[in-house]
């Protein structure tokens, strides 16, 4: 099935575009159809590089899985041990670092459906098992599981969550809790352009006689300047789904290793200002736009970062790039 390309928005994109244009490129144009065996091979192999994962990547999304199951359990009534939450992150953690290490020829027919690591792609020291560094390299996330998933279990400023009722819980990873077979990527449409923002979680309180709407975001990480942006843009997306006023909704970032938690509620002049800094970045996006699905379009349009710049060190795209 072939899909329409067309413009549209995320936080990450517009943090991708103003990070590095040709990474913009390879991620949202020249990838594009690479999923499609007739397209030419320089295409489809900008979309195996796309589908690459990192260690850290990959330690947030079987964090963020397990939390997700761990809603959908509470919305269908069941509980999930602090035990069961963590070994369900670490068994999905090696199960794709084994996959990533022995298992070369999936991710090059199924780049989608299988895990790849960028360390693994171009033989990092960190990753090299003939030394104690892989090993350490590994502990190291499994650790990171471990503090993140008991932070979640046992901090007081969390504890309200674990006591919801399924009604009380609006979505789970952007979809219904407990639609675990859902593909939907939930929008919003903003600027004639569809906007991506999936909540990770999201519940439904009432506060004085008013709904009160809480989106969180757990983060793996450190806190990045972005983070902020992105909660603006969940207030947007709660002021759309669930028509709430800004002050009736709370966005929290849990950076769930640091233990650190950044809640917000906007009043109606961030808000504008928000939507000021959507459009902005919009407007340069779409300057550059043209149909990928017609076209491979020109690189040379959408130049490189500097040589030895921070962002080429972890970028997917070096053998493309020529950047050690
Ligand atoms: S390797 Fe560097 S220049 Fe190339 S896409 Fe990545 S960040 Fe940009």
């Amino acid at each position: 099935m072939a899909f329409a390309h067309e413009l549209s928005w995320s936080v990450s994109r517009s943090g991708t575009f103003a990070s590095c244009k040709r990474r913009y490129y390879n991620d949202y144009y020249f990838s594009w159809n690479g999923w499609d065996r007739s397209s030419p091979k320089e295409r489809t192999e900008a979309w195996r590089l796309k589908k690459m994962t990192r260690m850290p990547m990959l330690a947030g999304d079987v964090l963020h899985q397990a939390i997700a199951e761990y809603f959908d359990q509470l919305s269908e009534g069941n509980g999930m041990s602090e035990d069961e939450l963590i070994g369900m992150a670490v068994t999905k953690l090696r199960t794709g670092y084994k996959q990533s290490r022995d298992g070369q020829g999936l991710w090059r027919s199924r780049p989608g459906q299988s895990v790849h690591l960028a360390e693994h792609h171009f033989k990092e020291a960190c990753i090299d098992e003939s030394t104690p560094a892989a090993g350490d390299y590994g502990k190291k996330y499994v650790e990171r599981l471990q503090t993140g998933g008991h932070f979640f279990m046992t901090s007081p400023e969390l504890e309200s969550l674990h006591g919801l009722s399924p009604s009380e819980i609006l979505c789970v990873e952007g979809r219904d809790p407990g639609d675990r077979a859902s593909r939907d990527m939930p929008t919003i449409q903003l600027f004639d352009t569809k906007v991506f923002a999936i909540p990770d979680f999201a519940c439904k309180t009432v506060e004085n006689g008013r709904d009160h709407f809480w989106i969180y975001d757990w983060k793996s990480g450190s806190p990045r300047e972005l983070d902020e942006f992105q909660l603006g843009v969940y207030t947007l997306y709660a002021m759309e789904k669930w028509g709430a006023t800004p002050e009736q909704v709370t966005c929290v970032d849990v950076y769930l290793t640091s233990g650190e938690l950044r809640a917000m509620c906007h009043n109606q002049a961030e808000i504008d200002s928000i939507l000021a800094r959507m459009e902005e970045s919009l407007g340069e996006m779409r300057s550059m736009h043209f149909d990928a699905g017609l076209q491979a379009g020109s690189p040379d349009d959408f130049p490189m970062t500097p040589p030895d710049s921070f962002e080429c060190g972890t970028c997917n795209y070096r053998e493309l790039c020529g950047r050690p």
